[in-house]
């Protein structure tokens, strides 16, 4: 049974269907090959969305762009994995889930650690894959039998290896440590979670007794609450101004400590007085001179910012109210000298907006430098390769300057940290199972550390963990390194230069797994291959449609679902991917997609043409088009295709140009390149011109011509598989449903996603004949030109003359005379050649090649076209005596504004100059 396309194109029903299909048969598994297999592989770990996400513009470019590098090389004949799965996200779900109790007036405190940890999975299990479902619905062709959650059980094993490597290493320490501290959030975060802005504040300048003078020292502050834990002032070694009083000591306003004047750089002559203040439990450089100067570090807040029994008389008031008290008091007492306006850079907690407070505590620390230095090295080695390539010095600059790495967080839902603490002599005990007793004493009193791992530390190890490391699996080796990671801007520190560290020591000898019948790499090899990506993709930010950031709170946030919804994924896809410039942002306009959602129809209406004319033939008896088998992998060009005329050659070398081209700019991730050339191709030359010129072929249906017939159809339906093929990537669905009607259901693979992508085959490309068709579209064009301008009749055929001084052109011409007569191209009557110019007549056009002329007499009803000039020349005489009238009465001349008056005459003039022109065609036509 002939198959037969819906007359309308619904994206809806065929994307839900295939995306289903694509699921159920598992198109997508990347089987283990076995030993010694041949293929070359391509792997790509997708950045694992959060486990609270929904699906975001951003998420939808960077999975169509995955999508298609991933189908494509899937299609090139490469073993592909893409992997998916989803991050636990500690703060983001905690958050989450606390909301939610609240909600229910309960609070975490209330439930305790374990049955709050509980309460946490059971939200994950009923809301947790909700992008993942998205992504399904979007066809992502993810192997889905390989999805995994950064908290499974083999994950979180390895989780605890590389925490206890590293501490056995010396490269996990505990340490005191000014963090950045949220006090809503109770949690430590890190320096990428703080927001800065700027804000309107106040600078303090406070004086504080010399001890044993009459001299003050002034100092100045923005927060001068935490003057209640100063321990020094400090003051330059070159600024004069303090050279005797070096040495010497202050009387701590408020406080009445004595403490010290220290020397220090921290000073800066330059600025202020010069003097500074030095709180090493509430400032980070303050921290750093404390320790050059070994300072007492006194802290004055608990965890929720509130004064405690340090800040004396203060203790117990919120860190600004106490602001207040501390100022009051300043000032009553004679030591506040001056208030200055002052524009602070405020730090705010990414999450909540509570502004982060500097804090001293006790955390967990990845001694980075070691780590770093290999991730450096791999990086400038061209191991790691960034498109676009501004990257690499960003990412270089940032690790050059790299800090130690805080991974303690104070929350519940993550890995808990492996560490262990004897209740009897405070011994730490990290191992990778629960230890039953201390490891100094002996004890079997420990308790484990409440904190959990900073979400990144997990994730930092999934190129590696999510194959199978520990073990030395033949996923690792067969998979690892992935070929590409392609990501946003924001993680780029976060996770990219992390999973870099992390790679490059655990997939480096003696980190390294290997197989006992293993051969270790040479060091330098080794080095090569312990990189977790080989290719860095950095994607750009979509945008709104006037290049403004999305967000919620201007509103402008366009949800892809929706848009989906409206017109396809097809079409949203290829909107993304036409816009997708290396390292410029997408200023995403609905009004495009609505384009792109027309090209699928113009596909789609072309291909019922094709399916509509092959049955018609085949019913006729003659050949029955078919297209071949889709080449295997590998080999280049389009087969079964005859070309017997020129537009035949044309599209055949135009397609195989094409396809070089988009593999060409799909290698260097020029997305925008790839999917513009094919929609040109597909609609401006394959619908729009071969169609077009092959249906007189299509439509011949006597004798011989039958087998004409035939072989168009042929054509018709071979080149628009490999066309189909080459669209793929970009609109998966069409392209595989269109495909499929193609074999009326019995095609060579289960999905067009497993065909051959096509390769441009030099033998079929025809540079010479592409010229010639250039010629002849330009003489076809022109000819619509002339015809639009001396405004022609579709209906009408008219003669053209043509003058040419190539024999060449000529004989172009003469053997291609039924493609410009034809009335679907420029409806020419008869084709005359000339031996002058035509250039200087008018309906000519002069080209570098020929010229051309349209013979053609304008053919009016006169006496209709008089009587329309007169009703116009009527009407023109009455605007100009309305305006005259107005414009000689005094009365309306004094009372109307001067911009009225002047809109007035330039009405008069304008409707002069058109009966001016009325009135000389009147009189050309001889009307009466
Ligand atoms: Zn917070
Ligand atoms: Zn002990």
């Amino acid at each position: 049974m002939p198959h037969e396309l819906p007359k309308a194109y619904e994206p809806g029903a065929i994307e839900t269907r295939w995306a289903e299909y694509w699921k159920d048969q598992n198109l997508f598994r990347a089987s283990t090959p076995p030993e010694g297999h041949a293929r070359s592989v391509f792997s790509l770990l997708l950045p694992p969305p959060n486990v609270t996400g929904r699906l975001h513009m951003g998420h939808m470019l960077n999975q169509t762009e995955m999508d298609i590098i991933i189908r494509w090389h899937r299609m090139l004949g490469d073993l592909t994995l893409w992997l998916p799965g989803t991050d636990h996200a500690g703060i983001a779900t905690q958050m989450m889930v606390e909301r939610q109790l609240r909600s229910e007036g309960k609070s975490r405190l209330e439930l305790g650690r374990d049955e709050f940890v509980l309460r946490v999975w059971c939200w994950k299990k009923q809301y947790g894959g909700a992008i993942l479902e998205q992504m399904k619905r979007l066809g992502a062709s993810v192997d889905w039998e390989r999805e995994y959650f950064t908290m499974d059980e083999n994950l979180s094993r390895a989780v605890r290896e590389v925490f206890v490597r590293l501490y056995e290493q010396g490269l996990i320490y505990r340490g005191k440590y000014i963090v950045n501290w949220c006090p809503d959030c109770g949690t430590a975060i890190s320096d990428l979670e703080v927001k800065h802005e700027d804000v309107p504040g106040k600078l303090y300048e406070i004086r504080y007794p010399v001890v044993g003078t009459k001299e003050f020292i002034t100092v100045a502050t923005t927060r001068p609450e935490t003057m209640l834990g100063d321990t020094a002032v400090a003051v330059n070694a070159k600024d004069e101004r303090y050279t005797h009083l070096h040495g010497k000591k202050v009387l701590l306003p408020l406080m009445n400590r004595e403490i010290p004047i220290i020397v220090d750089d921290l000073a800066n002559p330059e600025f202020g007085t010069g003097a500074v203040k030095v709180t090493p439990a509430h400032d980070p450089n303050d921290f750093q001179a404390g320790l050059r100067h070994n300072l007492p570090q006194i802290d004055v807040m608990d965890e929720s910012a509130r004064m405690n029994a340090n800040a004396g008389a203060y203790v117990g008031l919120g860190r600004f109210e106490a602001r207040k008290r501390v100022l009051a008091d300043l000032e009553a007492q004679g030591f506040l000298v001056g208030t200055k306006d002052y524009t602070i850079a405020l730090g705010k907690c990414d999450r909540s907006g509570t502004i982060v407070e500097p804090r001293l505590s006790e955390q967990w620390f990845v001694k980075i430098e070691p780590l770093a230095k290999r991730a450096i090295e791999v990086v400038e080695k061209g191991y790691v390769h960034f498109t676009p390539d501004n990257y690499k010095t960003i990412y270089l600059n940032w690790m050059y300057n790299i800090h130690d790495w805080c991974i303690s967080r104070q929350l519940w839902w993550g890995h808990r940290i492996p560490a262990w603490r004897c209740g009897e002599c405070k011994e730490i005990t990290v191992a990778r199972t629960t230890p039953s007793k201390c490891s100094r004493c002996g004890s079997s009193h420990l308790e484990q550390d409440t904190d959990v791992l900073d979400t990144w530390f997990s994730s930092a190890l999934l190129p590696f963990t999510a194959l199978g490391w520990p073990e030395a699996t033949r996923d690792l080796d067969v998979f690892y390194p992935t070929s590409l990671l392609i990501t946003g801007f924001d993680i780029l520190f976060f996770w990219v230069a992390r999973m870099i560290m992390m790679g490059c020591w655990f997939m480096m000898p003696p980190e390294k797994p290997l197989r006992p019948d293993q051969k270790p790499d040479s060091p330098e090899e080794a080095l090569r291959n312990s990189v977790p990506f080989r290719d860095v993709y950095i994607h750009a930010l979509v945008r709104d449609a006037e290049r403004q950031k999305m967000s919620k709170t201007k509103g402008n946030v366009l949800d892809p679902i929706e848009v989906i919804g409206q017109y396809g994924t097809d079409a949203t896809r290829f909107t993304l991917a036409a816009m997708a410039a290396p390292g410029t942002d997408i200023a995403f306009n609905p009004n495009r997609t609505e384009g792109y959602r027309n090209f699928a129809n113009k596909i789609w209406n072309a291909a019922r043409f094709m399916f509509l004319n092959r049955d018609r033939i085949g019913a006729e008896g003659a050949g029955v088009a078919r297209a071949r088998s889709p080449a295997s992998p590998g080999s280049k060009g389009v087969a079964g295709f005859t070309a017997t005329t020129l537009e035949d050659r044309w599209i055949l070398s135009r397609f195989n140009g094409v396809a070089d081209y988009v593999n060409d700019a799909l290698e260097e991730f020029r997305f925008h390149e790839a999917a513009n050339r094919i929609y040109d191709f597909f609609w401006g030359e394959f619908c729009d011109w071969y169609i077009e010129l092959i249906k007189p072929r299509l439509l011949a249906e006597n004798g011989a011509n039958k087998s004409t017939a035939g072989g168009a159809a042929n054509n018709l339906v071979t080149l628009f598989e490999a066309s189909l093929r080459l669209l793929h990537p970009v609109m998966p669905f069409i392209t595989e449903e269109i495909w499929h009607a193609i074999y009326d259901g019995k095609p060579p693979f289960k999905s067009i996603a497993l065909a051959a992508f096509p390769l441009g085959d030099p033998k079929q490309i025809d540079l010479a004949c592409e010229t010639h068709m250039a010629i002849l579209q330009d003489l076809i064009v022109s000819i619509r030109n002339i015809r639009a301008e001396l405004k022609v009749e579709p209906k009408v055929k008219a003669p053209i003359q043509i003058y040419t001084h190539e024999p060449e052109i000529r004989a172009l011409i003469e053997h291609n005379r039924g493609a410009v007569t034809n009335d679907r191209q420029a409806n020419v009557e008869s084709i005359t050649f000339v031996d002058s110019s035509l250039a200087k007549l008018p309906g000519a056009r002069h080209t570098a090649r020929f010229d051309v002329h349209l013979v053609y007499e304008q053919k009016i009803d006169v006496e209709a076209e008089c009587a329309r000039l007169k009703k116009e020349l009527e009407k023109y005489e009455k605007n100009i005596s309305n305006a005259d009238r107005q414009l000689t009465n005094e009365g309306f001349l004094a009372k109307a504004p001067a911009h009225v008056v002047e809109g007035l005459r330039k009405q008069k003039a304008e409707n002069e100059s058109l009966r001016d022109k009325s009135r000389k065609k009147f009189e050309e036509l001889g009307c009466k």
